[in-house]
């Protein structure tokens, strides 16, 4: 009865184009086995419920609300928010888990739906199988009674809460970051961030030019926050001699940088930047995926502390950290998380760090990646292999006879004396293998790849 195979089913949730695979009824199924799930794992009724600002996300969200409702959750409305926004609010409400309507950096044809587990980070590999394993076959979960169905409230508080936990972090300088008197652009894609950026930023003393504030989900701009789709931005803050320029995706977990001269930044640079402060403040290890720039590597080292790389996916880097006591960590793509708020990626907290940097040292955002360095990264997609993988990882193990290998997600060989890894790792959602090299020149990281393509068997 349900045809999933135009859906995107993987540890990250469940995506889909509208009305061409997702359609109310899918969303409906999971959203009553995701409540079914939680409810049954934590004995607790209450589930969170966020949604980013696409047009499809109402209709969604009154699928997913009454599918709760159906097997006795209690929802908890937050509306439009940002998804870091949802993952506090669960934990604020204690609450059983939280789902959020988004499709994060896809293209506005997109929605998905994010699944958090109780403790406000995302439900892991074996969590989300053990939920799909509910819809196995055409099963569906069971419904409750007349008696038993759950209910509904909205809750307006989430995004000052929200606000008010970016305030109280122990090593905020909130007066310095006002004194300095920031200009700032912004860049919210017409996503949810406009519903928290200007307030903080206000907060902080800065006055901010805003573009694609309103959170209607009509993304004028390709949503991804790389340079490419940043042109208007980098127009905006030459226009207004902004200090900085910030844009966001959808959901506002991840934050790209554009500096004072209206160039964007490399969106490895945000998790650079913001680690380069909390370590200005705090000495403790810091955790990253294994695809992420070693700009990492140098951050760690220049600060004296360990750094610990995880499996790909926000999850694998939040658990990661809990089990290391990082006090910093996240990914490449600009996601950053800072345990003392919570564990998950998230935009605005990426934002204030990165505003306190530029106060604390008096330097322009351009002087601040200047010295951190630079390398070339070189990414590549392949046809997945018919052959095992793993036969394949031991031949370019051998072969290529590295000096760092991590066979945790997929395979990554490192040679830390030369400053260049790569990385391979079958997609979770297509029948590909991505590559992904990093190097001093784009020569090297070039190179690398083609090694690794050539000894992929057919
Ligand atoms: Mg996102």
């Amino acid at each position: 009865m349900f045809d999933t195979s135009r859906l995107m089913i993987s540890v990250s949730g469940l995506r889909g184009r509208v009305g061409d695979g997702l359609t109310p009824e899918v969303v409906s199924r999971y959203a009553a086995a995701f409540g079914a799930y939680v409810r049954n794992e934590t004995g607790k009724l209450t589930v969170v419920l966020g949604r980013d600002s696409r047009v499809s996300g109402p209709m969604f969200a009154r699928a997913a609300t009454a599918a709760l409702e159906s097997v006795g959750c209690e929802v908890v409305d937050v509306g439009i928010a940002p998804t870091p926004t949802v993952q506090l609010a669960v934990e604020d409400a204690e609450a059983a888990g939280g789902l959020v309507v988004t499709a994060s950096h896809n293209p506005v044809e997109w929605n998905a739906l994010k699944f958090i587990g109780p403790t406000g980070t995302f439900l892991d590999a074996k969590e989300t199988a053990a939920m799909h394993a509910l819809l196995e076959g055409d099963r569906d979960v069971a419904r409750v009674q007349w008696k038993e169905i759950g209910s509904y409230r909205q809750d307006e508080g989430a995004i000052d809460r929200h606000l008010e936990r970016i305030l109280r972090i122990p090593f905020l300088d909130r007066e310095g970051i006002r004194r300095a008197g920031f200009t700032v652009a912004l860049d919210c894609v017409r996503g949810a961030g406009g519903t928290i950026f200007p307030q903080l930023l206000e907060d902080l003393g800065c006055t901010v030019h805003g573009i694609n504030m309103e959170p209607d989900g009509l993304f004028p701009r390709a949503p991804e926050p790389v340079k490419a789709n940043l042109a208007e931005l980098e127009a905006l803050v030459r226009e207004k001699g902004a200090d900085i320029g910030l844009a966001t995706d959808p959901d506002s977990d991840r934050l790209v940088l554009v500096d004072e001269k209206g160039e964007a930044v490399g969106e490895d640079y945000t998790l650079a930047l913001a680690a380069t402060l909390v370590l200005r403040h705090r000495q403790g290890p810091v955790v990253t995926n294994l695809s992420t720039s070693r700009l990492m590597d140098d951050v760690a080292e220049r600060a004296g502390v360990p750094l610990m790389r995880s499996a790909v996916g926000e999850i694998n880097v939040a658990r990661r950290m809990q089990a290391e006591n990082a006090i910093v960590g996240g990914e490449g793509n600009g996601g950053v998380i800072l345990p003392d708020v919570h564990l998950g990626r998230d935009a605005p907290v990426g934002a204030v760090l990165v505003l306190q940097l530029m106060a604390e040292t008096r330097l322009p955002i351009s002087r601040l990646v200047e010295s951190l360095g630079s390398y070339a990264i070189v990414k590549e997609k392949v046809d997945r292999p018919q052959g095992s993988l793993d036969e394949a990882y031991a031949l370019l193990e051998s072969e290529l006879d590295a000096p760092g290998v991590d066979r945790q997600d997929g395979l990554r060989l490192e040679w830390p004396e030369e400053k260049r890894w790569v990385h391979l790792r079958p997609s979770g959602t297509e029948p590909i293998v991505r590559i992904i090299a990093e190097a001093a020149t784009r020569e090297e990281a070039k190179s690398l790849v083609e090694r690794i393509r050539a000894a992929l068997p057919a």
